[in-house]
């Protein structure tokens, strides 16, 4: 096959289909579709993407491209080691432990339980070791093993999520019987469930006195976890970290709902896996902390990880003692790597060292190429693009508002709307600003973030540009709704224009309650609105620009002000007036 041109066949008369690669440059895209590339870099410039003839951009976006132009279009797989070793044979495929992460509210225990875990149940054949932390541990219970993640935290969860990795079998969600189910509870069952993956309830702190464990599990049911004694499917283990109670009935827990997800892996395979954690050590160099997730990983291994590479020259457990393998769901910390790797990078072993260099370098190439990748994180308005090209079902959303009664009626409005097999799903709903693990969410679901009277943190508004989550702020429900709505039918956003309504010269600031400062006005022309938005504008700057707070004439309220007229004036947000702003009111239209 020609390596100009990714694809498998050219359309011909009546034959539309086309396979395309997971990566491949504008000109490939082009040819491959018998079309020029200048009609690509159109098309592209259409669903909002800038991309030059040379520049390499990724199945997803090809896809949307070639549907448009009437393609039927399909991923090629790729004949590159990490696609083959997915390939697996389904005799060869055995049993393998569960991989769990922690979860639960701020001071529930989080730590303390998986230090209790770890103490109470290390992997009998390596006890005596000295514990080291490398970012996941194994324990043994019944002679079957369960390896847990020891960053506790949902964040921490959808970060590696956000990244692709999805290495997390089982969540343990620990509840304090104390303090009973609170916000980040709330997150936590939420990221679970939006990756589908099933939680072990640990009731913690039972060693407390005046616990009321139906108090807890009541309020479980109505964050939609009802348990078992109680007719739901929600395995709940009351436990006390702090005593080491209950830490077996915990694993046996988890042990159970682990064998209901039948998991399995080849071991007889070269290894591939995720990064747990990964730095640099003075002495050591490059280390990374892998979890195997299928094959066997051996010293001496020629490995791809992330965009560097390496070959193995140690492997050690989570007690500090070298191993000389490391099967399914095994966590070892490995040396040897060229460069560290990042959290959430995948490896992969190779046939030859040649083939894990010129795989990395070829990451890295990409990497420098800065591949564009715009429908990776979603936006709203290619929601529709990807209905078109069958490549969503589900418009996954986050909704945050000002206040928890704003919730309910929104969520409401929301999933009730549906446009053809395609339906508004809320996976996550809080009150509060918006946060980075609302952002993560949202890149890890392929979700838009909606926030309702509430702002991100700065924090997330960094996270949220870096990354290209959408987060979309509505004040009227009617228009989130109907942002929504369009959306999903393909419609444009409306455009507004704006109307002034009229303008005024501050001629006096004078204070107005304990800080905020009013301005006196002349109205110049036409009229002023209680309800209007405002501008101040100086030398022909705008400097502010919100809503008025008060519109005054002597000591009344009053709805409007006409020109010829003196007022008083607060502006919402804004103190700073000077005499000779100009104020200019205006409301918004919609056109078109
Ligand atoms: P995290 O923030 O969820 O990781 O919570 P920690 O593990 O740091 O625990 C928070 C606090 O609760 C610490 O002071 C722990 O000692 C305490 N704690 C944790 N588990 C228990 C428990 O089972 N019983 C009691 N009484 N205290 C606990």
């Amino acid at each position: 096959m020609a390596k100009s041109n990714p694809g498998q066949s050219s359309p011909s008369k009546g034959e539309r289909k086309v396979e395309l690669p997971a990566t491949m440059t504008v000109k490939q895209l082009a040819e491959t579709l018998g079309i020029s590339g200048v009609e690509v870099i159109k098309q592209l410039m259409q669903n909002g993407v800038m991309a030059g003839i040379n520049q390499t951009i990724d199945y997803d976006t090809a896809a949307i491209i070639a549907s448009d132009m009437g393609f039927e279009v399909r991923e090629k797989a790729e004949a590159e080691a990490e696609v083959i070793v997915r390939e697996e044979d389904e005799k060869q495929l055995k049993p393998r432990p569960p991989v769990v992460t922690v979860m639960g509210h701020i001071d529930h225990g989080k730590t303390k339980l998986l230090d209790a875990i770890r103490q109470t149940n290390v992997v009998a054949s390596e006890a005596g070791g000295i514990t080291q932390h490398i970012g996941a541990y194994q324990v043994e219970t019944h002679g079957r093993k369960i390896t847990f993640l020891d960053t506790p935290g949902h964040e921490a969860f959808t970060a590696m999520r956000a990244r692709g990795a999805k290495v997390t079998d089982v969540a343990v969600l620990v509840v304090a019987a104390d303090d009973g189910v609170m916000p980040q509870t709330l997150e936590a069952i939420d990221h679970a469930k939006a990756a589908g993956v099933p939680i072990v309830v640990a009731l913690n702190k039972i060693d407390k006195p005046n616990v009321n464990l139906d108090r807890v599990k009541q309020q479980l049911a109505e964050a939609g976890l009802v348990v078992e004694e109680w007719g739901g499917n929600t395995v709940c283990v009351p436990v006390s970290a702090k005593m080491k109670k209950g830490i077996t009935d915990l694993l046996e827990s988890i042990l159970v709902v682990a064998e209901m997800l039948e998991l399995k892996a080849n071991p007889d395979c070269p290894a591939s896996g995720v990064v747990i954690e990964a730095g640099l050590d003075k002495t050591k160099g490059p280390m990374a902390t892998v979890l195997v997730e299928r094959g066997t990983l051996n010293p001496g291994d020629p490995v791809v990880v992330g965009d560097t590479w390496g070959k193995v020259k140690a492997m050690f457990n989570d007690v500090g003692k070298r191993v000389k393998k490391a099967g399914p769901a095994t966590p070892v910390k490995i040396l040897g790597l060229n460069a560290a790797p990042q959290a959430g990078d995948t490896f992969v072993v190779t046939a030859t060292d040649r083939e894990a260099r010129a795989t990395a370098e070829r990451r890295q190439l990409e990497r420098q190429q800065k591949i564009v990748r715009p429908v990776r994180p979603v936006k709203l308005d290619d929601v529709y693009a990807q209905i078109k090209a069958g490549q969503a079902k589900e418009l996954n959303l986050i909704l945050k508002t000002d206040v928890q009664g704003s919730i309910e009626p929104i969520k409401n409005s929301l999933e009730r709307l549906e446009f053809g097999e395609v339906k508004v799903k809320i996976i996550h709903s809080g009150s509060g600003n918006i946060t980075e693990g609302d952002v993560l969410l949202a890149l890890a679901s392929k979700g838009v973030i909606i926030g309702f009277h509430t702002t991100p943190t700065v924090g997330a508004q960094r996270l949220a540009e870096a990354e290209g989550v959408d987060i979309r702020l509505y004040d009227i429900i009617y228009d989130l709704v109907e942002d929504v709505e369009r959306a999903m039918k393909g419609l444009k956003e409306p455009e507004y224009a704006e109307v002034t309504e009229g303008r005024a010269e501050v001629r006096a600031v004078f204070a107005a309650g304990k800080k905020e400062k009013a301005a006196g006005l002349m109205v110049t022309e036409g009229r002023l609105r209680r309800d209007s938005l405002v501008k101040v504008i100086r030398k022909g700057q705008v400097v502010h620009q919100s809503k008025i707070t008060s519109l005054r004439r002597f000591k009344d309220d009053v709805k409007e002000v006409a020109a010829g007229m003196e007022c008083g004036l607060v502006v919402d947000g804004f103190s700073a007036f000077e005499p000779g702003d100009i104020i200019e009111v205006f409301r918004r239209e919609k056109v078109g």
